[in-house]
């Protein structure tokens, strides 16, 4: 099904084996709040790296995965079925840093990165500054040969467990003042302080706080690109980043159609399966119905991008993946908790579980909002037959 090569089966093979092994692991993690003992954690990790699904889009001759984008979806989608960010071990670092690192940055940051000596977080986001990523306010002003960082970003995702931090910030002074930069901040640094650890919907060892930057030096090597290139990186990484919500958005609704009919098969009601009751079915099958339309989009969108597709078109394309698969997702989710009756609203059960976890997808890199505004753009400027 969906034209799939031998190689790419072969590597969805093993990624969903790997899946089925951290499964067993989420109810202890959900129980822990999140938390693993850092054996385990580390053994996954390694894991993931000897099954070839981490850096799966980072180049080979950097010691990645060097894999295609419909490989990248097969392998996310896999990691996707499992709850409590558990398949976050098969990270993708950041693709678009090669392309742009100097090759200081590239030994120091982007090679450890892709054999998991090191791990990076994004810190964009701000109080005022979250759609509107241009409004943002931390500045950087440069001061002989470091620049000068200061802001204060939420949500920083992974924070915790990251040892360096992409930060966005407008350029004070210089021929490129008001513009945007990006700048690599080793962690620990001084003047970097986490302000607090908001507690999330999710249970998830990777914590999303506020960290404050305050008069943070780091060497003038560290720009990112040149300046005034900040808001470039930024969609770069949505356009990847949205595929592979999607991509996991297709696991979970994967996995919660095939628990709920397995659940609605075996429990009975009224002398007979549940899944005989023409209202569940109907809950069954258009869970199904949806998963098999968001399924072939994300793959068509992939696709398109090994195929070279324009990057304008993509970067619609990706939008439509993520906009569907995580609505969809939610839909199932909501779907799978109704099916599993009062089972589903027990953390103990995969459906609780996803209901609480997959809301974030229609929020984070880009709300549902902002993926239709960048749809509907894109279909006034290019037609909508150039897009679908
Ligand atoms: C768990 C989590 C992890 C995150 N991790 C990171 C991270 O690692 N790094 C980082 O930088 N950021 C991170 N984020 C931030 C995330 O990207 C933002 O929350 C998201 O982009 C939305 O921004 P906001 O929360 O400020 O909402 P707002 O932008 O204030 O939006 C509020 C509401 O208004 C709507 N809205 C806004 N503008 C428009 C418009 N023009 N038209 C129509 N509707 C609009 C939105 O869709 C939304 O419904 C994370 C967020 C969460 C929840």
């Amino acid at each position: 099904m969906y034209g799939l090569s031998p190689e790419d089966l072969a590597i969805q093979a093993r990624a969903r084996d790997f899946a089925d092994e951290l499964i067993p692991f989420e109810e202890q993690v959900e129980r822990s709040g999140g938390e693993l003992a850092a054996d385990v954690t580390a053994a996954h990790a390694k894991r993931a790296r000897e099954l070839g699904l981490h850096s799966t889009n980072m180049p080979a001759e950097l010691g990645g995965a060097g894999c295609t984008s419909v490989q990248q979806v097969l392998v996310q989608e896999q990691m996707g079925r499992v709850t409590n960010a558990l398949g976050w071990v098969a990270a993708t670092p950041p693709s678009w840093l090669p392309a742009v690192a100097t090759p200081d940055q590239i030994e120091r940051y982007v090679r450890p990165a892709i054999s998991g000596e090191r791990e990076e977080c994004y810190a964009i986001t701000e109080e005022g500054a979250g759609s509107d990523v241009d409004a943002i306010e931390s500045t950087a002003h440069r001061d002989g040969d470091a620049y000068v960082l200061n802001g204060v970003k939420w949500h920083v995702t992974s924070f915790n467990t990251a040892d360096f931090a992409f930060f966005q910030a407008r350029l004070k002074g210089g021929a490129h003042q008001g513009e945007h930069a990006m700048f690599l901040v080793d962690l620990p640094s001084p003047g970097v302080r986490v302000v607090r650890t908001p507690a999330y919907t999710h249970t998830i060892s990777h914590h999303h706080p506020i960290v404050a930057f305050t008069d943070v030096h780091v060497p003038a090597e560290n720009l990112v690109g040149a300046e005034g290139d900040g808001m470039a990186f930024a969609y770069e990484w949505f356009r990847f980043e949205r595929l592979m919500v999607a991509a996991r958005c297709l696991g979970a609704a994967g996995r919660l159609t095939e628990e709920m009919t397995a659940f609605a098969a075996a429990r009975h009601a009224g002398g007979r399966p549940i899944s005989d009751h023409g209202l569940v079915a109907g809950m069954l099958a258009d869970s199904l119905t949806e998963l098999f339309a968001a399924r072939a989009m994300a793959y068509e969108t992939a696709r398109g991008i090994d195929r070279g597709t324009d990057v304008k078109v993509s970067h619609a394309q990706c939008s439509m993946a993520k906009l569907y698969c995580s609505e969809m997702a939610g839909r199932v989710a909501d779907r799978a908790v109704q099916v599993f009756g009062g089972r589903g609203y027990m953390r103990e059960n995969v459906a609780e579980r996803f209901y609480r976890e997959l809301r974030v997808e229609r929020l984070w890199e880009g709300t549902s909002e902002i993926q239709r505004l960048i749809i509907a753009r894109q279909m006034t400027k290019r037609g909508p037959a150039t897009l679908a």
